[in-house]
């Protein structure tokens, strides 16, 4: 695992990601070397979606694009014409593990990137890491990007929609904890105590406590590191082929929805909806055109082009299923731009792509 690694992901990818590199021992670490995370308020089904879609009369790949703005959910249709609704009524077609998740702006990533707080056309960069500021301030120097600080109205707005998934969430947790088995990844567990646990526990465990209670983000992490490849997703769902080798834990280790120790995620981690960051900024690519700013994509070619990283995971469709986002692994700069863009839907992605090579 010499070469480097960039990924994009949603919140609860940057997390598993993180897990997989904290606790290497166990998982087998990867080569994941810069983590790019996207503000996340929740996802969609894609099959929800599509037969959504479908009893409105519009077929997924009659889709330009999607856009999330001003409270209402957008489909640009290839004819010209739009279809919206207000956020409020996309809970149809709302993957309901998003509603236990309260992490919006991914608050363990080097660099998080989304729209809120800044113009049209910009994306809202906020810099977490010492990592993530060398890459920013560079690719600024050398012309990738163009960034001035986030304004205080556009800091308050990003504030706002954070608290706002942080309390809904959170009432929602308490709720399902009242008649059902506590959501683990919102205990509070020092790192010993996130161990201990974790030592007793193997892929059995991770089928009672995340996937058979609905929890599953199908991130594809407990697949990436099985040291048997016994772990497959069917049907959307995570299942084993063969018995667990003694004395493994990995999967149980990664899974984002397994516990997460306070060395993860700070014990007072919902009191701070921003997370903990270096510096707030709306940037713009000088030359991609993205989902907002085109600032994602201005970074993976940054990072390509100056060797500091190998390869890049990114998402494309997949040939056969329109906006069923698919990751992969590339250094052509085409294949970055030409997956700029948000797909709105989940599937076994992230870290299928590492698995693939
Ligand atoms: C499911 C989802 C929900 C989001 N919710 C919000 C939100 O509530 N508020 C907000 O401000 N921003 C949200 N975003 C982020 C926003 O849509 C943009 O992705 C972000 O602003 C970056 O825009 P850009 O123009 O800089 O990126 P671009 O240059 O367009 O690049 C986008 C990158 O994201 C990757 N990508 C696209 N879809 C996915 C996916 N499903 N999973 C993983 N990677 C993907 C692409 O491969 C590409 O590298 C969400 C993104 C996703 C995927
Ligand atoms: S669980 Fe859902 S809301 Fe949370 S980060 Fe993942 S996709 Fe987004
Ligand atoms: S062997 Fe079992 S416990 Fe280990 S990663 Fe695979 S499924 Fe999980
Ligand atoms: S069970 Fe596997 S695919 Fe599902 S959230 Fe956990 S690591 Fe990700």
């Amino acid at each position: 695992m010499s070469s480097k690694i960039a990924i994009v992901g949603t919140p609860c990818q940057i997390l598993a990601a993180t897990k997989i590199n904290k606790y290497e021992e166990y998982t087998g670490g990867s080569n994941i070397d810069v983590k790019i995370g996207l503000f996340c308020m929740e996802n969609f089904s894609y099959s929800y979606l599509k037969r959504y879609l479908k009893e409105q009369g519009i077929e997924l790949f009659e889709v330009k694009e999607f856009r999330i703005e001003k409270g209402q959910f957008i489909a640009s249709l290839i004819d010209g014409n739009i279809f919206q609704i207000p956020i409020a009524e996309t809970s149809i077609f709302t993957r309901k593990n998003c509603y236990i998740c309260t992490d919006y702006t991914s608050d363990v990533s080097d660099i998080s990137v989304g729209s809120i707080g800044s113009p049209e056309n910009h994306s809202t960069v906020i810099v977490r890491t010492e990592k993530g500021k060398k890459i920013i301030d560079n690719a600024i120097k050398k012309g990738y990007i163009k960034a001035e600080p986030l304004s205080k109205k556009g800091e308050k707005l990003l504030t706002n929609i954070a608290n706002k998934k942080i309390s809904r969430n959170t009432k929602t947790i308490q709720k399902r904890e009242a008649v059902a088995r506590p959501v683990l990844s919102k205990r509070k567990l020092s790192e010993n105590e996130f161990k201990n646990e974790c030592q007793i526990c193997q892929f059995e465990n991770l089928q009672n406590d995340v996937i058979s209670v609905g929890a599953c983000v199908l991130c594809g992490a407990c697949e990436f590191v099985c040291p048997i490849d016994s772990i497959q997703i069917n049907h959307r769902k995570p299942v084993i082929t063969q018995q667990c080798i003694k004395d493994c834990h990995a999967c149980y280790f990664a899974c984002p929805r397994t516990f997460v120790s306070n060395e993860v995620y700070d014990e007072y981690i919902d009191e701070k909806p921003l997370g903990d960051y270096i510096e707030l900024l709306s940037v713009k690519s000088e030359s991609i055109i993205g989902q907002d700013g085109g600032v994602v994509s201005a970074i993976l070619v940054y990072l390509l082009e100056n060797n500091i990283v190998d390869e890049v995971s990114i998402v494309r469709a997949d040939k056969n299923s329109p906006w069923r986002p698919q990751s992969y692994l590339t250094s052509s700069i085409q294949d970055v731009v030409s997956a700029a863009g948000t797909k709105y839907s989940t599937a076994p992605i992230g870290f299928k792509a590492l698995n693939d090579k």
